[in-house]
């Protein structure tokens, strides 16, 4: 697996641990160096001349920093590498955390596409509607009772498929963003039920 271009940096963590205060700035410029190769290549190598190449230091600059502060803030590997606890937890919670989101997209696009109702992923259009519902209106003094279509059924014949549904959601969702027929649909529900009407009726050559 590639690794992330990032981790968590806790400034609080960093300048109140112990073995942080206990360096030098330069000691500091080392750990954060070696840290971020860690990060990147998934450890580093356990010969000093290396590392001290790796960090832009001179052998016996290095080693002194080396030795004084920095070698027990890291550990060997079986592979004989050298790595970094604190940054290891890292990893390891970020990947959890990205295969739950990864989980969490698959469910949402399960929902979204298999499920069998697709009034909520669209209700933000409508915000004012939402999901329809039997509602009484007055209108210029007269009282009238609506009684939503179900999934269109006022303008479908014979029904429409799920799949007729599915795409015509997928259509307004992805291409138009919100109705645009005139005049405009009163629920989301109604207007996938038109856009699937008007894509038959193109099919049939109507
Ligand atoms: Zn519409």
């Amino acid at each position: 697996m590639a690794s992330s271009p990032s981790f968590h940096f806790y400034p609080k963590d960093w300048l109140t641990s112990s073995a942080v205060q206990g360096m030098s700035n330069h000691e500091r410029g080392i750990y954060i160096t070696l840290l971020c190769h860690c990060w990147l290549e998934g450890s580093v190598p356990s010969d000093p001349n290396t590392l001290s190449r790796l960090t832009n230091e001179r052998f016996v600059n290095f080693i002194r920093a080396w030795r004084r502060s920095l070698s027990h803030r890291f550990y060997t590997g079986d592979d004989g590498r050298l790595r970094n606890r604190r940054l290891e937890l890292e990893r390891s919670k970020q990947k959890a955390y990205y295969e739950q989101q990864r989980e969490k997209g698959h469910a949402g696009a399960q929902q979204r596409w298999h499920g069998r109702c697709h009034a909520p992923a669209i209700r933000k259009t409508w915000p004012e509607h939402g999901i329809p519902s039997t509602s009484t209106t007055i209108e210029k003094g007269v009282i009238r009772s609506t009684v939503p279509p179900q999934n269109g059924a006022a303008i479908q014949n014979p029904p429409l498929t799920p799949a007729e549904l599915t795409f015509a959601t997928l259509i307004l969702r992805k291409r138009l963003g919100r109705c645009d027929h005139d005049p405009p649909c009163e629920t989301p529900t109604q207007c996938v039920a038109q856009i699937a009407s008007g894509i038959r009726a193109k099919k049939r050559g109507v």
